[in-house]
């Protein structure tokens, strides 16, 4: 008698929450002998996040940036764009060592095209300028 055993090829390599809305199904990426497949999505759109995980991670990130003569020391800030998660340290680096003047408005770009990727930081609201006291 001939036994035949399939060999398992199906390897879960990653498993992730979904973060593009608030049911954050989990996703388990496949690797099934030389291809990738994703399981866990309830809809396109996790399917989506689940493909640019696997080919290009990004991150939207938000921090703060440090005013000078401002009302307030620091003003929120944001990326508009997910930016790459291997350029996250780098735009940290930078961002850490800015000093802007105020006034700063809500949706002003305070960095421009981080790194030729198209990512701009900008401010999240408004920050006047310090009303001296006379
Ligand atoms: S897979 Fe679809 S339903 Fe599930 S968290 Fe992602 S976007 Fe939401």
């Amino acid at each position: 008698m001939r036994l035949w055993v399939r060999k398992m090829t199906r390897v879960v390599e990653k498993e992730i929450t979904c973060i593009a809305c608030p049911m954050g199904c989990k996703l388990e990426i496949i690797r099934d002998e030389d291809k990738y497949v994703i399981e866990g999505y309830k809809c396109k759109k996790g399917l989506e996040y689940g493909e640019q995980e696997l080919k290009d991670p990004r991150r939207i990130i938000t921090t703060t940036v440090t005013v000078k003569g401002g009302f307030l020391p620091l003003v929120p800030v944001k990326t508009d764009k997910p930016l790459p998660k291997g350029l996250i340290f780098d735009l940290m680096k930078v961002i850490d060592g800015m000093s802007i003047e105020a006034p700063v408005e809500m949706g002003q770009i305070l960095l421009e095209n981080f790194q030729e990727t198209g990512v701009n930081i900008v401010a999240t609201r408004d920050l006047p300028e310090k009303i001296l006291k006379k």
